[in-house]
């Protein structure tokens, strides 16, 4: 068991919330909350895993803080396998504040960023690759990508590369028997069973990595700017998506001047939409700098809407903004369909055949914002993305070892070919055990762990 000082933190973010959560982990915690905590019971009275109501009382004047409810948990059944208490408060900012001023009196220290989730792992409640998951749960914007997360969390990722590892570090037993111990009565390993595995290791990691695009999809989400000449239906199209009427608008042209950003939900997929001031030349100074915005994020974005208007066809201005999007992944958006005939619009579409994707919509009368969301979701993620239970690869630093653990195979594949005997193919095998190991956190140093913990807030 890997022991450590006493540390405490507010565990519910930090604002006035209805309640505030201190949580405290470590051998102290049940010490500490002795003294600062009156109730029927003293602490050790208390039965583990249960509630208690009381007060938090200033030892040395006798003052009263707060009215809280304190559950006590016995190790090992907790988050971090140490004793921990966790103290709801009522009160907002300052009472919290004053709480955890008590408890770092005596004899507890505030907590690191990631210190909880640090502890889980490193007194093996949890692998790396699920504290890891912790991270992104807590940073995940759409159900999709929580349950991505959660997949993660209950450990699917480390089960299907600890197995991998398992056939690894197999191997390079099997192999050194064979090499050191010539005579022995174990079954020799041929050349062509480490030659079977390793191919078979190498197609399930290149299956893994595939994953990846669609993962960093789902955890960091898309940009889409909304593109197209003023009064087209922009700012009425971003409110039609995100539900709100945050942008502005209005029939007089021009009047986004600056960009508007809003996160929405698309088919699963978060996305961070962008309407950008109308793009034209103007004299207007505030204008310009949002139309060069404009210019800035359309360079940046995942996915450009160009939105035009059916009722005044395919303009001069329309065809600049086509040329400006031509190299970027976009579709086209023929929007205020209710304004006119049938026929125009498909005068409109055979002036637009060169265009890949070209959707029709009235998005004042909600009309065509249905297939607009399936075809951009469609544009980044094949399938339905809730129904598979696959394994997801989201994260850049799991991308990276399993990339490495592909290359060391890839080695160690050449030096069969090239006729090296088995053991100096080892040294590749090993190479490509660590970098699995490495995932899971079963091979990592201190400066690696630091890194991914301080990526937590306070508390968690
Ligand atoms: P932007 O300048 O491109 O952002 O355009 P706005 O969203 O501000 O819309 C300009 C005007 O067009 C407003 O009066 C909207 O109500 C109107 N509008 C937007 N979409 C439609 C549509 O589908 N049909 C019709 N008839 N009017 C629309
Ligand atoms: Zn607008």
């Amino acid at each position: 068991m890997y022991i450590e000082d006493t540390i405490a933190a507010l565990s519910t973010p930090y604002g006035t919330g209805g309640i505030g959560v201190i949580r405290i982990s470590g051998g102290q915690a049940f010490d500490t909350a002795n003294k600062i905590f009156r109730s029927s019971k003293t602490i050790e009275e208390i039965h583990s895993h249960t509630v208690t109501y009381g007060k938090i009382v200033d030892p040395k004047l006798n003052d009263v803080v707060d009215e809280v409810l304190l559950l006590k948990m016995c190790k090992p059944n907790t988050f971090t396998r140490e004793d921990v208490i966790e103290i709801h408060c009522h009160g907002g900012i300052v009472v919290v504040n004053r709480v955890l001023e008590l408890i770092f009196k005596n004899g507890v220290r505030p907590a690191q960023p990631g210190e909880f989730t640090k502890r889980a792992f490193l007194n093996g409640r949890i692998d790396l690759s699920q504290a890891e998951a912790i991270i992104d749960l807590i940073n995940s914007k759409t159900v999709e990508s929580s349950k991505a997360a959660v997949s993660h969390l209950e450990g699917r990722l480390s089960l299907r590369l600890k197995s991998i590892r398992e056939v690894l570090v197999g191997l390079l037993a099997h192999i050194e028997v064979t090499v050191d111990y010539p005579e022995h009565d174990i079954e020799e390993i041929t050349g062509e069973n480490v030659l079977e595995n390793l191919i078979k290791i190498k197609e399930e990691l290149i299956t893994l990595a595939g994953t990846f695009e669609r993962g960093k999809i789902l955890r960091e989400g898309i940009d889409i700017v909304i593109a197209g000449k003023p009064n087209v239906g922009k700012s009425s199209l971003l409110n039609q998506l995100s539900g709100s009427t945050k942008a502005i608008v209005t029939d007089i042209p021009g009047t986004t001047r600056d960009i508007i950003e809003e996160y929405v939900n698309i088919k699963g997929i978060p996305a961070k939409i962008i309407d950008t001031a109308g793009i034209r030349s103007t004299e207007d100074v505030v204008e310009t700098i949002g139309v060069n915005r404009a210019y800035e994020a359309i360079e940046s974005a995942d996915l450009i809407i160009a939105v035009l208007s059916a009722d005044t066809g395919v303009t001069e201005e329309d065809i600049q903004i086509l040329k400006m999007i031509k190299n970027k992944k976009s579709l086209i958006l023929i929007n205020k369909t209710d304004l006119v005939e049938k026929n125009s619009i498909s005068k409109i579409k055979q002036q637009l055949s060169e265009c890949d994707i070209v959707l029709e919509a009235s998005v004042i009368k909600d009309v065509g914002i249905e297939e607009l969301e399936t075809a951009i979701s469609g544009l980044f993620i094949k399938g339905d993305i809730s129904s598979n239970n696959e394994v997801l690869l989201t994260n850049a630093r799991h991308k990276y070892l399993v990339d490495r653990a592909i290359n060391d195979i890839e080695q160690a594949l050449n030096s069969f070919e090239t006729g090296m005997p088995l053991d100096m193919v080892t040294i590749d095998i090993k190479s490509c055990a660590d970098s699995i190991g490495e995932i899971t956190g079963e091979s990592i140093d201190e400066a690696v762990l630091h890194n991914i913990f301080s990526r937590f807030c306070i508390g968690k």
